[in-house]
């Protein structure tokens, strides 16, 4: 039966691959999960063929593993390692390039436009990833135009995740597992008793008026059941929780706790977590010149609180040890983000549980500080 409304609909497979096309007609670069070396990432999707179906990740602290489904599901899986961050705040990006000109120097301006791009496949984490770094980088005191452009005309098609992996925990910090706004359409997907279909929902003018030109039937009350169970199920099925009550106070009166010890005498200071994570944003900020001295360019990289030159102050870093460092990242995360922005600093998303090489697990860390409070609160004292 033809929908009455496009604000809901119900999509068959083949309706997603017309999604697909009709982005790509209206001239987007559609981005979407696709397996890549051994897990699901984001990529540059051509076809309903590419996304991951059958396909999920097995993820755990320190392991993330792709396995097979049996249910031929598209988007089974919780979120891989890139998260849209590598497409709004990319990992480096060339700021200017300068050739020297009559004994002066030319700026020359040699950034492509960045594409206009469609994302499928982003879950509610990660839209509130996107958010958290939106009123960073947008709605702070400083616009970040490179993110700003990046950003303005992005499509995104959200699916409602059914199938959280061992290492998400959105449901404790209210992100997830059902995205709730900026979105342009909204997927659920039921795969069960021989049906594959997808609840869609229209959550933009832009998302309502590409939806009526999707073959589509009205959703049946059943169809929305289901959806709705898929999604309370897939919030009870976690397994990790973060108590957040009092959170920040928590870390604030334990800043010389011998958890940190502990923790220091586990973390490598790779980074690994800020970068896999979806809301950290530091850059750091490089110039090179040519050997002949002709020309010269700038470049913005991520950066981390874990690297020991980040802290770099006149003559030495502030925060010289593992422990220091660990401790500015959690307590940043989970106390002095909402001092400074008004959201936690984490989306429970779970990457730097499943990318950290030696497993550490920021919902057991957490709780750690509360099942043995120090409550030694030097207020600012040592760094080490
Ligand atoms: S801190 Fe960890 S769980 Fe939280 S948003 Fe960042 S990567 Fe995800
Ligand atoms: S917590 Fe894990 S991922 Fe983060 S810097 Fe330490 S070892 Fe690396």
């Amino acid at each position: 039966m033809p929908t009455r409304s496009a604000s809901a609909a119900a999509l068959s497979v083949s309706a997603l691959a017309e999604l697909i096309s009709t982005l790509q007609a209206r001239g987007y670069q559609v981005i979407g999960p696709a397996v890549r070396d051994g897990t699901i990432v984001y990529s540059p999707i051509e076809r309903l063929e590419d996304l991951p179906a059958g396909f999920s990740m097995e993820q755990e602290a320190g392991a993330c593993r792709l396995v097979k489904r049996n249910d031929g599901a598209v988007f089974g899986y919780a979120a891989g390692p890139r998260s849209l961050k590598s497409f709004f705040h990319p990992a480096e990006i060339k700021l200017i390039s300068a050739e020297r000109d009559n004994g002066t120097f030319r700026i020359v301006s040699d950034a492509p436009s960045p594409p206009r791009t469609a994302f499928i496949g982003v879950r509610a984490c990660e839209i509130a990833a996107v958010r958290i770094q939106d009123r960073v980088l947008l709605e702070d005191r400083y616009k970040d135009t490179f993110y700003e452009t990046r950003r303005a005309h992005a499509f995104i098609v959200a699916v409602n995740c059914t199938a959280p992996a061992d290492t998400c925990f959105c449901a404790s910090t209210n992100t997830g597992p059902r995205a709730r706004e900026g979105f342009d359409i909204a997927l659920t997907e039921i795969v069960d008793d021989g049906r594959h279909v997808f609840l869609a929902e229209a959550g933009s003018a832009a998302g309502k008026e590409l939806l009526r030109e999707l073959p589509k039937a009205e959703p049946a009350a059943e169809l929305r059941k289901a959806a709705e169970k898929a999604l309370q199920d897939a919030a009870g099925s976690m397994k990790r929780r973060l108590d957040t009550d009092g959170l920040a106070q928590l870390l604030y009166d334990n800043f010389d706790h011998p958890h940190w010890d502990d923790l220091a005498s586990r973390c490598l200071c790779c980074a690994n977590c800020t970068l896999v994570c979806p809301t950290c944003f530091c850059v750091a900020v490089d110039e090179a010149s040519d050997v002949d001295g002709r020309s010269a360019e700038r470049w913005r990289r991520w950066d981390s609180c874990f690297t020991q030159s980040f802290s770099y102050i006149h003559g030495g870093s502030v925060r010289h040890s593992p422990k220091s460092r660990y401790r500015q990242w959690l307590t940043h995360k989970f106390a002095s983000w909402s001092d400074q922005f008004g959201t936690l600093g984490c989306v429970g998303c779970g990457r730097c549980i499943a990318w950290c090489p030696v497993g550490i697990d920021v919902t057991r860390e957490l709780a750690a500080f509360r099942t043995s409070p120090a409550a030694v609160n030097s207020q600012g004292g040592s760094h080490d």
